[in-house]
């Protein structure tokens, strides 16, 4: 039986894990599909306390896993396929496997948006894409046409690190200013290689019957006139949706499936708690998910102090 099981290992789960690691409580780590999160996505990190010159996002996530292993955090690649939390000790499927524990801290994260538009679903993997940083080198977007769809700092990020590898990098967002902060806004409209195309939607990825993509349709939302940008890469960066489904009827969420603490870390289920993306769609940053983690951490082991007396 685990004391406390730890699932994600975003930034929120390796802080939970090396808090409660540290407090003697073993935890187990399951990774998930995607170890380290979407950090490890990213290219440079620059806005996390402690790195002056940036820091590569899958080694900040490295050197966070490292960090709590070294107190006797437990990790398992593990993927979560069921949840029983109607009675304590509680029941995780794992991988087919029944694993039993005192606590769960919910750490799973948020991933990308999808635009819902005709040929995105068919071209992903043929010149459709959610990760500059995954996909932007392959040879098919060299020296070619690309856009990026989104105004926020992702959108930005992406942006910027295509300039690399296309000759033109389109940033197509619905509306006519940036989401994304100041900082990062002027440094991405100030690059020669970035053209914004404002007020405008993607309304469909072209051309599936090519089986690759050779352009996206737009469609002015002002003027409603349409028109049709030739580009190789169709790279999407419009936010994230928490990843929660699994939880599904079990935690309270709100609308958009985003956890909602009862307090503090805890959610409805006493000894469940809940750290980072999956539990906020206010500030969604790696930094304030590790403070989050931290407090789950620290919940669950008060928590545990608690029922024990
Ligand atoms: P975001 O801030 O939510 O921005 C999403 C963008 O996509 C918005 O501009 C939004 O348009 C647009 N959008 C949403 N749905 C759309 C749709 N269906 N069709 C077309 N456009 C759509 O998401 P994000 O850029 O991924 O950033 C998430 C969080 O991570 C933010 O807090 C951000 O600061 C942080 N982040 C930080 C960094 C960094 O500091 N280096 C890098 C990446 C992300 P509207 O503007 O009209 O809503």
């Amino acid at each position: 039986m685990e004391k406390v099981v730890i699932i994600g290992s975003g930034p929120a789960g390796w802080t939970a894990a090396l808090y409660t690691a540290r407090a003697q409580l073993a935890p187990l780590v399951l990774t998930g599909k995607q170890p380290g999160g979407l950090l490890t996505t990213t290219s440079i990190v620059e806005n996390f306390p402690g790195f002056p010159e940036g820091v590569d996002g899958y080694e900040l996530m490295m050197r966070m896993q490292k960090q709590a292993e070294r107190f006797g955090a437990k990790t398992s690649f593990g993927v979560v396929e069921a949840v029983d939390f109607s009675q304590r000790p509680f029941a995780l499927t794992v991988d087919g496997e029944n694993v039993l524990t005192e606590t769960v801290i919910i750490a799973t994260g948020a991933s990308h948006k999808h635009l819902g538009v005709p040929g995105e679903h068919e071209l992903e993997t043929k010149g459709v894409t959610y990760c500059a940083t995954c996909d932007g080198a392959l040879p098919a977007f060299r020296n070619q046409p690309l856009v990026v769809v989104g105004g926020g700092d992702s959108a930005c990020e992406e942006a910027m690190y295509l300039t690399r590898f296309g000759s033109i990098v389109y940033l197509v967002h619905r509306r006519d200013r940036l989401r994304a902060s100041k900082i990062m806004a002027e440094r991405t409209l100030a690059h020669p290689k970035i053209k914004p195309v404002w007020d405008s939607a993607v309304t469909e990825i072209l051309d599936v019957k090519q089986d690759n993509v050779t352009g996206v349709k737009l469609k002015n939302l002002k003027t409603g006139e349409e028109k049709i940008l030739p580009v190789a890469g169709v790279f999407i960066a419009i936010g994230h949706m928490p990843n929660t489904d699994l939880f599904k009827d079990k935690i309270t969420t709100d609308a958009n499936g985003f956890i909602v603490p009862l307090k503090g870390t805890m959610t409805n289920v006493p000894g469940v708690f809940v750290a980072g993306d999956c539990a906020d769609h206010v500030y969604r940053q790696a930094i304030t998910a590790a403070g989050a983690g931290c407090a789950a951490a620290i919940d669950a082991e008060r928590f545990l102090a608690a029922v024990r007396q």
